[in-house]
C-alpha cells in the first residue's frame, strides 16, 4: 500500500517514516527530481502527516481531524506554500520577508517564527526552488540553518546544480526518481476515470510510455493535438537536412493552439521540447549501443535518421538549453526561432 496515496516513491516514504519513528525529522529538506513525478504532492502529504493531530504510526495522517481538514482544503495556518508567480522569473523577495512596508512582519520566514496555531508543527514548502534569486535565498539561509523548533522547511527543485551552494549545503537532499511507466499509466487512468472522462486505454498507455516518467508530460501527451504533433515532430527532426522553417512554423502553430494564456503555451512548448530531447537521446543510445526504442514513432524516426551522433549530441544540448529558457520566461516565438536555427546547423553552432 502506497504511503498516504503517494505512488512511485516508496523508498523516500520509508526513509521519512523511519526518521519520524526515531525522532529524526530534519528541519530543512531539499526535494530534487524531474518535473511531474510528484515531489510537490509528496511535500504536501508530508506536511499533512506532520501536522495531523491524531496520526497513526508510520507517519499516517488521520484525514479527519481539524488539521487534516484544513490541510486538504489548502487553508492550514501552519502549512505555508510559496511558489514562483506565473509572470515572474524568480520567487519574489517579499514572499519570504514581506514587502518594503512590512519587512519581517510578513512572508514565509516571519510566519515560521510564529507559534503553531493548530498542532505542534509548522511546515513551509518552497516550490520552484530552481528559481530562487540570490537575495531571496540569502533571507532563507538563517531559517534553513536554524529552523524554529518543530518547523520543517521543504524546498522543491528539479536538479541539484540549479540550487545555490549555500542552500544546498544547509539542506538534507532527498532524490525523487522518474515514475515507472506502469505507475504513470495507472495514475492517469485513475485520474481520467475520476474526472468522468472517456478513457482510451491505448492512448493512455502510449502517453505513459512516452512520458519519461512524468505525469505532467503524460497528461500533455494525451492531449490529442500534442500526440499527433509529436509524430510529425519526430518526422521533421529525423530528416537531414532539417527543414528549420517548417519546424518553426509548425511548432509555433501547435504552441499557439494551446490558448491565449502564457502558461499553457509554455507548458505545451516544454512538452514539444521534451519529446525532442527524448528523440535525440534515443538516437544517441542507438548510435552507442544499437538500442532500438519500443515506441513506434521513435523507431520510425530512427529508420529515417541519417545524421551523426555528434549532430544528435549537439542538438540535444541546444534543446535542453531551450527547455531551461522556457523556465526562465523566455519570449516563446524568439525561443522557437533560435532553437530551430541551431538545429538546422548544430555543428556550426558548436564551432562558433
Ligand atoms: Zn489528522
Amino acid at each position: 500500500m502506497a504511503w498516504q496515496g503517494i505512488e512511485g516513491h516508496d523508498r523516500v516514504a520509508a526513509s521519512m517514516v523511519a526518521a519520524e519513528a526515531q525522532g529524526r525529522i530534519g528541519g530543512s529538506y531539499l526535494f530534487i527530481g524531474p518535473p511531474g513525478v510528484g515531489k510537490a504532492a509528496f511535500a504536501r502529504a508530508l506536511a499533512k502527516a506532520l501536522t495531523c493531530l491524531e496520526p497513526s504510526p508510520g507517519l499516517v495522517a488521520c484525514g479527519r481531524c481539524r488539521s487534516c481538514v484544513q490541510a486538504d482544503a489548502g487553508s492550514h495556518p501552519d502549512i505555508d506554500v510559496v511558489a514562483k508567480p506565473e509572470d515572474r522569473a524568480t520567487i519574489p523577495l517579499e514572499s519570504f520577508i514581506g514587502d518594503a512596508a512590512h519587512r519581517m512582519r510578513e512572508g514565509l520566514c516571519w510566519r515560521l517564527l510564529l507559534k503553531p496555531a493548530v498542532g505542534g508543527r509548522k511546515v513551509a514548502i518552497v516550490l520552484d526552488a530552481d528559481h530562487l534569486a540570490e537575495e531571496a535565498a540569502n533571507c532563507l539561509l538563517k531559517t534553513l540553518e536554524e529552523p524554529p523548533p518543530g518547523a520543517v522547511i521543504i524546498l522543491v527543485g528539479t536538479s541539484l546544480e540549479r540550487q545555490l551552494p549555500t542552500i544546498r549545503s544547509r539542506c538534507q537532499v532527498i532524490r525523487f526518481k522518474p515514475l515507472p511507466a506502469a505507475t504513470v499509466e495507472r495514475l492517469l487512468t485513475k485520474e481520467l476515470a475520476r474526472a468522468g472522462d472517456e478513457t482510451d486505454l491505448a492512448a493512455i498507455a502510449a502517453a505513459a510510455a512516452a512520458s519519461g516518467g512524468s505525469l505532467d508530460r503524460a497528461r500533455l501527451l494525451l492531449d490529442a493535438e500534442v500526440g499527433v504533433f509529436r509524430v510529425r515532430l519526430l518526422e521533421l527532426l529525423s530528416r537531414r537536412p532539417l527543414a528549420g522553417v517548417a519546424l518553426a512554423r509548425e511548432t509555433t502553430a501547435v504552441v499557439e493552439a494551446a490558448g491565449k494564456e502564457a502558461a499553457p503555451r509554455r507548458a505545451r512548448l516544454a512538452t514539444v521540447l521534451a519529446a525532442a530531447v527524448e528523440w535525440y537521446r534515443a538516437a544517441l543510445r542507438h548510435a552507442a549501443a544499437g538500442e532500438r526504442p519500443a515506441d513506434p514513432a521513435l523507431a520510425a524516426a530512427l529508420d529515417s535518421w541519417n545524421g551523426s551522433a555528434e549532430e544528435a549530441a549537439a542538438s540535444l544540448d541546444c534543446t535542453l538549453d531551450a527547455l531551461d529558457a522556457i523556465a526562465m520566461n523566455a519570449h516563446l516565438p524568439t525561443l522557437i526561432d533560435a532553437w530551430t536555427a541551431v538545429l538546422e546547423a548544430p555543428r556550426l553552432a558548436q564551432a562558433s
